[in-house]
């Protein structure tokens, strides 16, 4: 028998496909989700589904769930990590990545919560780890709807911890600070991409996906009735 179900959005790169890695040698069965299906089925792990999901689809993230709890029992614990990030000028950027940042990190993100939240309460039990960022409690240039994105998960988190404290479910925020991803590829300002590149090269930034991962399993492993309720975990170079 595995461990009981973990979901992870965001499964299918950086660090959604490492705590996919990390969360199957601890022994959980899982449920994937991503849009890109192969790269999840790439990943070769036992005791998994895979599905197809946009999180910006309540209907599909909630029928992924049910099919999986059906297979491996109920989800214990859900990693609201799928995530955007666009950054540009406010008076310059095409307003539809305004749009996909907030639909995907955050209500994409509330869909994932929707998804467990109730049948956790009920059961009295259960872990939400949502997925933030450093650009959720402060500034960095050119980030400034990504910024808003992340300082919304913060809210958002903090406020469901005390809705679902007395049911004993746990609220946990992961705040990373910059790490090597694909995500960097969503910005379409050239500028921009080259300015962050080389802030973090000249930072020498070497934190990897394994020590978040690491992190998150952690905080995770905690007893039931301890809460870490934020982890802010960046390179020890990074100085903002
Ligand atoms: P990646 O770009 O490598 O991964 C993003 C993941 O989100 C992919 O698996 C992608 O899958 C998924 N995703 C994006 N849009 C959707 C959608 N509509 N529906 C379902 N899945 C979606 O980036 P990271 O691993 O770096 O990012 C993971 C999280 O960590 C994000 O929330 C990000 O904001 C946050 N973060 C990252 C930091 C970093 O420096 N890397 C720092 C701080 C926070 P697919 O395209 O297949 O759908």
């Amino acid at each position: 028998m595995s461990k009981k179900l973990v979901v992870i959005t965001g499964a299918s790169s950086g660090f959604g496909a490492e705590l996919a890695k990390l969360f199957n040698a601890n022994g959980h069965a899982l449920l994937l989700l991503a849009r890109r299906r192969d790269k999840l089925e790439e990943l070769g792990l036992s005791d998994c589904l895979c599905r197809k999901v946009d999180v910006r689809d309540k209907e599909q993230v909630l029928f992924a769930i049910k099919e999986a709890e059906e297979v491996f029992g109920p989800v214990d614990c859900v990693i609201n990590n799928a995530g955007l990030m666009q950054l540009g000028n406010t008076a310059t950027q095409d307003t539809q990545e305004w749009r996909d940042m907030f639909d995907v990190n955050v209500l994409g993100l509330l869909n994932g919560i929707h998804a467990v939240a109730h049948e956790m309460k009920t059961r009295g039990t259960g872990t939400i780890i949502n997925i933030s960022s450093v650009a959720g409690r402060k500034n960095f240039p050119n980030h400034t709807v990504y910024c808003g994105t992340k300082f919304a998960v913060h809210a958002i988190s903090e406020n469901l911890r005390q809705e679902l404290a007395s049911s004993n479910v746990r609220v946990i925020t992961i705040a990373p600070g910059a790490v090597p991803t694909e995500l960097l590829g969503h910005t379409t300002d050239e500028k921009v991409i080259n300015d962050y590149d080389k802030w973090r090269t000249d930072a020498e930034i070497k934190i990897t996906t394994q020590d978040i991962a690491q992190s998150i399993l952690f905080a995770y492993q905690m007893p039931q009735n301890v809460c870490i309720r934020e982890l802010v975990i960046a390179d020890t170079r990074q100085e903002m």
